[in-house]
């Protein structure tokens, strides 16, 4: 699955045991845009294909025993080379991995500006610890849980960069003001009917007011970041402004 190449800025490439699983991204929504438009070109490499064997095996016992099978490293090595090669140019290589790296929202903002990156999916156990060691830059996790293949998590990081890429969104300030891009969850959203179950929109929305909607919104995204992450935001850690900001609208914690 390539798309045409007009000056992408971002090429990435895929090594998956499951290639098909990506065309989840690459024709709806924003990731889908990003793909047919040619902002972002998408190579697909199935280690497979790399296979010597009659049964196509890409896995095989662990040393040691126990349970599970292991991806081999010469063969994810040789997949990975012919990724290299369609993907051009000197690509960071990440490994989707339990293990790695918490994806957050200033990974996503420095990967997407890398311009070609690779990302290897695992399956079965995981991979050969040498492939790793020779081939892999960074190992980035999804978060504390495991899955059963690393082609979900490479779905989730590569959305969540392209959406850093300008012009990926219709709106070019939407990435900065979703949740994490500037420390804060984002504010509460409405639309059409004004009075939903007994339940009415906010009237400073539908005041016209703008700076008073702006000042109502950072108050919500402050509130509701200082109740339901206090891992981002301390009450101590507020500024003037925001704490008169948060007392105008009642907003302020006793
Ligand atoms: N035995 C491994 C462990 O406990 O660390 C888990 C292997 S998992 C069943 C198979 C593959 O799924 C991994 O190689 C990785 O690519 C992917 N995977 C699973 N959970 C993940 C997570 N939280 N973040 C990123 N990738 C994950």
């Amino acid at each position: 699955m390539s798309t045409p190449d007009c000056s992408p800025q971002l090429r990435l490439g895929v090594v998956s045991l499951f290639p098909e699983m990506f065309s989840a991204i690459a024709h709806w929504g924003v990731t889908g845009r990003a793909f047919e438009s040619g902002l972002c070109q998408l190579h697909l490499q199935n280690p497979r294909e790399e296979a010597s064997d009659r049964h196509g095996s890409v896995d095989d016992r662990p040393y040691g025993g126990g349970p599970g099978m292991v991806m081999q490293a010469p063969i994810l090595a040789t997949a990975l080379a012919k990724a290299r090669v369609a993907v051009g140019g000197n690509p960071k290589v990440v490994a989707m991995s339990p293990q790695g790296v918490q994806l957050d929202v200033n990974l996503a903002q420095s990967l997407a500006r890398e311009g070609q990156l690779i990302v290897v999916a695992g399956r079965y156990e995981g991979i050969d610890e040498r492939f790793m060691a020779r081939h892999v830059d960074l190992e980035v996790s999804v978060g504390d849980y495991v899955v059963s293949g690393g082609e979900l998590p490479a779905m989730i990081l590569i959305d969540a960069l392209i959406r850093w890429l300008p012009g990926a969104l219709g709106h070019e300030a939407s990435a900065t003001q979703d949740s994490f891009s500037e420390g804060l969850l984002d504010c509460p959203h409405y639309t059409r009917p004004e009075v939903y179950e007994g339940l009415a929109v906010p009237p400073v929305l539908l005041s016209g007011h703008h700076s008073e909607i702006t000042g109502w919104r950072r108050a919500q995204a402050l509130r509701r970041t200082l109740d339901r992450r206090p891992d981002l935001l301390k009450i101590d850690g507020l500024s003037d402004a925001d704490r008169a900001l948060l007392n105008k609208w009642g907003l302020l914690p006793q």
